[in-house]
């Protein structure tokens, strides 16, 4: 696609990206046949190649309008489009660039902000959070249908195994994930001390930036990885040899710190090595698949819900099901495994009437061989499928 940036784009430090991305594209459009919301909605500009062509648009002088920002903002960032492209278009970071220009040109509405601004405090302010999800799963029973489903059950935390070994490995606590569903990060330590790995939990409470990322907060999420990347730097200059994500979604996010921080003179080179030491989960537990023991199954017929960080961000794809299968787990078949469960970071409170219909129909693409138990990757997918289905949504490495 042949490109000519206006002078305002040009003067910002991304025109080379943007050219590079928009050239690639060949204007083929078949991306739009893997988008979900090209899918609900049958419109081009809600459609990856639509949104290309809005941004475009913006970035070759069009004045930013409350339409296209409209069209950008349904986008999930699933990334879908990206895995179906021929020519390697790096859409999500074309899209990066476009939302925050476009709202740096033509301000949100006071609600719509403070609304982001509210939701991005509320899931990193630590105490306050777990105390409104206590308080939540108490009066959960005496809420009506759906509001009280909305709130996940309360999990009763496992111990934890406390044995120091030589091998070290780092580990993501992540900001809402222990109070919401603390039983996956203690399943993974457990199983890593088996294995003879002892994890350290540094920068307990911290959040690894997705949230304000995906509200354009940029800022914000900058400098909460800064923060991670100080808590974390000391273990790593001691020798940790891994950091290890149990979420996908956060996985992504610290998979990039590298390029997100490549500018910052005083953090380039310590995010580069944070990104470097990123391994998931599911990495670092198939590497030693041998020496895990199958265990008794709590459940016999398992569907996996591979999220869209795992399977388009991280490119790591069915290994789940192959991991599960070798411990003796039957794996149901899943329609449209491609597709978005509507989670997508905030997307499910930024979106919900579209969040709730990808949401419905993901339920029912993986309940077609009824399953005995869903699994999945990440805590957003796992919590947003988890309401109203009618069988438990754990974390994989709850099976293990
Ligand atoms: S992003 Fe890729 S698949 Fe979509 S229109 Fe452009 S070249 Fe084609
Ligand atoms: S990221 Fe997902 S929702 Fe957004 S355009 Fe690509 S496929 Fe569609």
């Amino acid at each position: 696609m042949q490109t000519n940036l206006a002078k305002k784009i040009k003067q910002t430090g991304h025109a080379e990206a943007i050219e590079s991305i928009l050239r690639k594209c060949v204007h083929c459009g078949f991306c739009n046949a893997t988008c979900p919301t090209y899918q609900l909605l049958g419109d081009e500009l809600d459609g990856p190649r639509g949104r290309i062509y809005q941004m475009k648009q913006y970035f070759e002088g069009e004045p930013a309008n409350p339409e296209m920002l409209r069209h950008l903002d349904r986008c999930l960032t699933c990334r879908a489009c990206e895995t179906t492209c021929p020519s390697g278009v790096n859409y999500s970071h074309l899209l990066e660039i476009g939302r925050e220009s476009i709202e740096r040109e033509l301000p949100r509405p006071w609600w719509d902000r403070a609304q982001r601004w509210a939701i991005v405090r509320f899931i990193n302010s630590g105490w306050l959070f777990a105390m409104s999800v206590r308080s939540g799963q108490l009066l959960a029973p005496l809420l009506p249908g759906k509001l009280g489903q909305s709130i996940p059950l309360r999990q009763t935390p496992i111990p934890r195994a406390l044995a120091t070994h030589e091998r070290k490995m780092l580990m993501l606590a992540g900001c809402v994930q222990p109070t919401l569903a603390p039983n996956t990060n203690n399943h993974a330590v457990n199983l890593l001390d088996k294995l003879g790995v002892e994890v350290i939990e540094a920068g307990a409470g911290l959040c690894c930036g997705a949230a304000a990322m995906h509200t354009s907060n940029s800022q914000y999420g900058m400098a909460q990885i800064r923060r991670l990347i100080d808590s974390w730097w000391p273990h790593i200059e001691a020798g940790a040899e891994a950091i290890v994500v149990t979420a996908t979604g956060c996985g992504t996010s610290v998979r990039d710190f590298g390029r997100l921080l490549e500018q910052d003179p005083e953090y380039a080179q310590k995010a580069a090595k944070v990104s470097s030491l990123y391994r998931d989960l599911l990495e670092v537990v198939e590497d030693e698949a041998d020496r895990i023991e199958s265990p008794a199954p709590r459940y016999r017929r398992v569907a996996v819900h591979t999220p869209c960080s795992m399977q388009h961000g991280l490119g790591i794809n069915g290994r789940v099901e192959r991991l599960l299968a070798r411990a003796g787990y039957e794996i149901c078949r899943v329609e449209d495994a491609h597709l978005c469960c509507g989670s997508a970071g905030t997307y499910s409170m930024l979106q919900p009437a579209l969040a709730a219909r990808l949401h419905d129909n993901k339920i029912a693409a993986l309940s077609v061989e009824q399953p005995d138990v869903i699994v999945t990757a990440n805590i957003g997918c796992q919590l947003h499928l988890a309401q109203g289905s009618q069988v438990p949504v754990l974390h994989w490495i709850e099976l293990l």
